[in-house]
C-alpha cells in the first residue's frame, strides 16, 4: 500500500516510462482518480495527476507543478497573452493602418476583451478547482462556463456589427437579442442546480444552442447581400464556416472524452481531449478575430452602397 501511494503521488508516466515530476513542493501531492473528492470526478479515463484538497495559496502554487492540469492552465494562459498582444498591435499598427474609425476601436476592444476574460475565467478554474471547499470549486467551474458565454458574445458582436455594417435596423437586433440571449445563459448559470451532474446535458444544449444561434443572421447576413453568389459573401462566408468546423470539432472532442477514453491512463498529463478542447477554442478565437480584422479592412476599402444605408 505504501508503495503504491508512493507511486501515486510523486511518478508520472508518459508513454510507459515513468518520470519524477518537474517540480513537486512538499506541501502539494497528486491523487489518483479514486482518491479525490467526487465533485472533482468528472473524467474515469484520467487515472492519476490530480491536485485536491488544497487551500487557495497551494492552488495558485501549483501553477509551476506538473500535475494533470498543467497543460489546461497554461494553454488558455498563453491564449490570454495571445489575446492580449493582438489587442496592443491592433491598436498601434493594424486599426491605424486600415483608417479606422473610433466604431472600430470600440468593437476591436470589445471582441479582444471577451476573449481575454474568457481566458483568464478559463485559467482560474482549472487552478483553483482543486480547492479543499467544493463551493469555491464550484464557483470558478460557473465563471468557466460564463467565459465561455463571454467569448461568444465577443464573436458575436463584432461578427454581427461587420456584416450588417449596412444595414443598422438589423444590426441592432441582432446584437440587441443575442445580448439577450447571452443574459439569460448568465441567469441559467447562476442558478444552484445548473452545475450538478443531472444538468450535464442541459449545459450542452445550451452551449450548442447558444452557438448554433448565429447560423440565423448568418443565413439571414447572405441573403441580404444578394445569396452565395455575392463578392464579399464568398469572401467571407467560408471564413464563418471554418470558424462553425473548428467549434464543432472542438465540441466533440469535449463531450466524447476522446482519445483518453480508448487509452485510459495513459494521457493523464498530455495528450487528453480537453487539451485538445482548450487549444482548439484558442485556435477558433484567433480565427475570428483575423476574419473580424479582415472585413473590417474590406468595408473601409468597399464602402456601403448608396441604397443600403437604411435598409
Ligand atoms: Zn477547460
Amino acid at each position: 500500500m505504501q508503495q503504491k501511494l508512493l507511486r501515486s503521488s510523486h511518478y508520472i508516466e508518459l508513454g510507459g516510462y515513468q518520470y519524477w515530476p518537474i517540480m513537486v513542493p512538499r506541501d502539494i501531492r497528486l491523487y489518483t482518480y479514486e482518491q479525490i473528492p467526487v465533485f472533482l470526478k468528472d473524467n474515469p479515463y484520467i487515472t492519476d495527476g490530480y491536485r485536491a484538497y488544497l487551500p487557495a495559496r497551494l492552488c495558485l502554487k501549483s501553477l509551476f507543478i506538473l500535475s494533470n492540469e498543467t497543460v489546461n492552465i497554461w494553454s488558455h494562459l498563453l491564449g490570454f497573452l495571445l489575446f492580449f498582444a493582438l489587442g496592443v498591435y491592433d491598436l498601434v499598427a493594424v486599426l491605424p493602418a486600415a483608417g479606422a474609425s473610433r466604431e472600430d476601436f470600440v468593437i476591436c476592444f470589445v471582441c479582444l476583451f471577451c476573449f481575454q476574460v474568457c481566458m483568464l475565467c478559463s485559467v482560474g478554474y482549472h487552478l483553483f478547482c482543486c480547492h479543499r471547499s467544493e463551493k469555491t470549486s464550484r464557483r470558478w467551474m460557473a465563471l468557466d462556463y460564463a467565459g465561455i458565454s463571454i467569448a461568444i458574445l465577443g464573436c458575436y458582436v463584432s461578427g454581427v456589427f461587420y456584416a450588417f455594417y449596412c444595414n443598422n435596423y438589423w444590426r441592432q437586433v441582432y446584437l440587441i437579442t443575442m445580448l439577450a440571449m447571452i443574459l439569460a445563459v448568465f441567469f441559467a448559470q447562476i442558478h444552484p442546480s445548473y452545475l450538478t451532474q443531472q444538468c450535464h446535458r442541459l449545459r450542452s444544449v445550451i452551449f450548442c444552442s447558444v452557438s448554433g444561434y448565429g447560423i440565423i443572421p448568418t443565413v439571414h447576413w447572405v441573403g441580404l447581400n444578394g445569396g452565395i453568389g455575392a463578392s464579399i459573401v464568398q469572401e467571407f462566408a467560408p471564413r464563418v464556416l471554418v470558424m462553425y468546423f473548428i467549434a464543432a470539432v472542438a465540441f466533440l472532442f469535449y463531450i466524447s472524452k476522446v482519445p483518453e477514453r480508448y487509452f485510459p491512463g495513459q494521457l493523464n498529463y498530455l495528450g487528453s481531449s480537453h487539451q485538445v478542447w482548450h487549444i482548439l477554442a484558442v485556435v477558433m478565437l484567433y480565427w475570428w478575430h483575423q476574419s473580424v480584422v479582415y472585413i473590417m479592412q474590406y468595408r473601409h476599402s468597399k464602402p456601403c452602397p448608396e441604397y443600403s444605408v437604411d435598409l
